[in-house]
């Protein structure tokens, strides 16, 4: 039996990871299961899947999932320490899904005992890709990529010379409003940005996918995973979702990953590799489908796609202050305090703030430094946006 353990279990990919080892009880042993606020949910799954362990990220709520998890077996832990404890536990198979930078240390330790980590958290990549490379490397433990575009260029690849590779296209389904007059982005609400046309995903993601933050923390994935130059990355809008992803090749050929929008493909062909195996997603009609349109991105429209540049361009620190100040920007608009443009105004201000502050992004690029740049990133946004609203 493979032992597996699932980070952020109970989220969207969480949940999707655990749809799939449940049809398949026999082949699975559950180590650690960890989730946040929604403890029901937690210790129903750890019951359901027989976890050896299962922990919230909140201390305050270890009293709650002792007594959901009475009289079943599964130990219980709370907090930062007892996450980075789950992580460090023997397993063949981690799942990376919680969100956001809280991801990485876990993640970090979860390669450290030389677990295969099947990264959803693309976080950590952005946050730290040499780094977890460096660690994965180290410890002879693999990474393997979840976001449905890496996973489309990683199949891509198979049997490949990644020397013989041109280009790298994602696609970008253009979020909840692709097809808004650019002047009423201002007023966007919270909810009018927390629904996708395409992919059901976290109520993060999706604002991030209207935003282009996403796409934009995607293109750093890129270049970090398969460590194709910047400048060879593109990005298509595609309404469609269909096509996730193609790789060019020296010799004009183009191999694109098509799929139906359905995050347990990318789940599934990380949990099986290197083999495929049957998989309950929907088949395409592409007839039925009739067409696939591209078209390029409008960089005023998303201006998050030029900072990614800039930040692939830095390199240093900058992967890591980019990615807080987005999710400290998004904070703040999910708690409507900012508007929906603000965010990337906020996070190229603080960009600059640290550009003007010698030596800040360059620092060695340690787990430690990771983390203090990250939290004085979210105090210069808080700064930021408290000086706007003055
Ligand atoms: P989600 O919000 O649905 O779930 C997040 C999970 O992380 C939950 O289990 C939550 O309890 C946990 N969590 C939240 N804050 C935490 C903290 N501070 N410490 C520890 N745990 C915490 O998110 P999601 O949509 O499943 O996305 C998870 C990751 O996968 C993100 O990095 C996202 O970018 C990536 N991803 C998601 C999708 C998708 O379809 N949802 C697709 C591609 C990539
Ligand atoms: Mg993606």
């Amino acid at each position: 039996m493979r032992k597996v353990s699932i980070f952020g279990a109970t989220g969207s990919i969480g949940q999707n990871t655990i749809d799939l080892i449940a049809r398949d009880p026999g082949a699975y042993d559950v180590v650690a299961l960890t989730g946040g606020g929604n403890i029901t949910q937690l210790a129903q799954d750890a019951r359901r899947l027989g976890a050896d362990i299962a922990v919230t990220a909140f201390e305050d709520r270890l009293g709650d999932l002792r007594a959901a998890l009475a009289g079943s077996g599964v130990q219980a832990a709370a907090g930062q320490a007892a996450l980075i404890e789950a992580a460090a536990r023997p397993a063949d198979w981690v799942m990376s899904a919680i969100v956001g930078a809280a991801g990485l240390a876990p993640g970090i330790e979860a390669l450290k005992q030389g677990a295969t980590l099947a990264l959803a958290n693309k976080e950590t990549l952005v946050c730290a890709g040499p780094l977890v490379l460096e660690t994965a490397q180290r410890h002879n433990a693999r990474l393997l990529p979840v976001d449905s575009e890496h996973s489309a260029v990683f199949q891509a690849l198979v049997g490949e010379d990644i020397a013989a590779v041109e280009r790298v296209i994602i696609t970008a389904s253009g979020g909840a409003f692709r097809d808004w007059p650019l002047v009423d982005l201002a007023t966007a609400t919270v909810e009018q940005a927390s629904s996708h046309p395409n992919w059901n995903m976290g109520q993060r993601i999706t604002i991030d996918s209207a935003s282009m933050f996403n796409k934009a923390l995607e293109v750093i994935e890129t270049k970090e995973y398969f460590g194709v130059d910047p400048a060879n990355i593109e990005v298509l809008v595609h309404p469609e979702s269909t096509v996730h992803a193609l790789v060019g090749f020296q010799d004009g050929a183009m191999m694109a990953h098509l799929g139906a929008p359905d995050m347990r493909h990318a789940i599934g062909y990380a949990l099986h590799w290197p083999e495929r195996r049957d998989l309950p997603v929907e088949r395409l009609d592409l007839a039925k489908l009739g067409q696939l349109r591209f078209h390029t991105p409008d960089e005023a429209r998303y201006p998050a796609l030029r900072l990614a540049r800039e930040v692939m361009q830095r390199g240093g620190l900058s992967g890591a202050i980019f990615n807080a100040a987005k999710e400290r920007a998004l904070d703040h608009f999910i708690g409507r305090r900012i508007g929906f443009l603000d965010m990337a105004d906020a996070v190229a201000a603080v960009l600059e703030r640290f550009e003007a502050a010698d030596g800040l992004v360059d620092a060695p690029l340690t787990l430690d430094n990771v983390q203090q740049t990250d939290h004085l990133t979210r105090q210069w946004i808080d700064e930021t946006v408290l000086q706007r609203a003055g």
